[in-house]
């Protein structure tokens, strides 16, 4: 079959690769859409925790094309999406609720073949199927989606609290939309790109400027008292350094972006005791697909505009790298079908 395969750090092939097959528990899936993430940058620069060689791609859907002999509920044909995030079950952090802690862990598309491929194998659990009237692009945000919904689980969002989001790339823009629908009062985004910051106000932004030297007074302005909750969703350390100070007394800072394996800040513990404020981290997700999938099927979340490219698998290396220059939103690729 066809596959991305990063063969060592910053070296990318499309290549022919043996077909994946599956083990008793899983199934094997032609690949309907895969997304590039902002992770899959890090994985390439090797700023994460996977190994080369690696066929990356962990936001998918596909159809089933085979079962492995112990699966009893999937079959051909089935359209499903994948939890990309592979939980033991049995681990004490499995077993208390904290999965995507799991000490067995293992990831679709980070330590093991990912969806940008033709086929891919993955555990029949992972695997959710699709209400019919959800389409592919739809499919492929479900584990972003995902994402942000573990986002907002791990946060505490008084009703009509002000809130910042740092970037509006497609991980920012699905948070302004998830964000709003919990009960925020006032959105601000800060983005460099006019584009962007366009496609913000179009989903519900109350405020979106441009990050400049301008940009506090107008933050200022719309929140005197700075904002109930913070979120960074550029993954830049410089960015996430400076967004403590627009934070409330008692706000809450998220820290989403990914950054740098190996970047460090620094805060200042007094400023975090006299303000009462929480710092929160949110790992990946915690079997929110579900919560996502509804989200989704329900027209709360608009991703449509959050597409700004669907191309053929073999686009790959050239729409990775305008993904990872910041020249795109979200892209997905198609594998050919046979
Ligand atoms: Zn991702
Ligand atoms: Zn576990």
């Amino acid at each position: 079959m066809q596959a991305v395969l990063f063969s060592a750090p910053e070296t990318l092939h499309i290549e022919r690769v043996p077909d994946p097959t599956c083990a008793p528990d899983e199934v094997v899936l032609q690949v309907s859409r895969c997304g590039i993430c902002g992770t899959d940058v890090h994985i390439y620069h090797n700023e994460y925790m996977s190994e080369f060689p690696l066929i990356p791609g962990h936001e998918f859907s596909g159809v089933v094309v085979e079962t492995g002999r112990a699966v009893t509920d999937l079959k051909v044909g089935d359209r499903v999406a994948v939890d990309p995030n592979l939980y033991c079950g049995h681990c004490d952090l499995c077993r208390n609720e904290m999965a995507n802690h799991c000490l067995h862990w293992q990831g679709i598309g980070i330590s093991r073949p990912g969806g940008f491929a033709q086929y891919t194998a993955a555990p029949a659990r992972a695997c959710y199927r699709l209400p019919e009237r959800l389409t592919d692009t739809q499919a492929a945000f479900i584990e972003p989606l995902a994402c942000v919904v573990h986002a907002m689980k791990r946060i505490r969002l008084l009703p009509a609290d002000p809130v910042l989001i740092l970037g509006a790339g497609p991980m920012g823009l699905l948070l302004l939309q998830a964000l709003r629908r919990m009960g925020a009062g006032a959105v601000a985004v800060v983005e460099k790109q006019p584009a962007r910051l366009e496609l913000a106000r179009q989903l519900g932004a109350t405020l979106a400027v441009p990050a400049s030297a301008d940009q506090d007074a107008a933050l200022r302005e719309l929140a005197p008292r700075g904002f109930g909750v913070v979120v960074d969703a550029t993954g830049i350390p410089a960015v996430i350094e400076g967004a403590l100070r627009f934070l409330r007394p008692r706000g809450l800072y998220l820290q989403f972006g990914v950054a740098p394996n190996h970047a460090r800040i620094s805060i200042s513990p007094y400023e975090l005791f006299r303000n009462d404020w929480t710092l929160v981290g949110s790992f990946a997700l915690c079997y929110t697909f579900l919560p996502a999938i509804d989200w989704l099927a329900n027209g709360a979340i608009d991703v449509t505009p959050l597409v700004s490219h669907v191309a053929p698998l073999q686009d790959f290396a050239s729409l990775f790298h305008q993904f990872a220059a910041g020249q795109t939103l979200k892209v997905h690729l198609q594998p050919p079908s046979a």
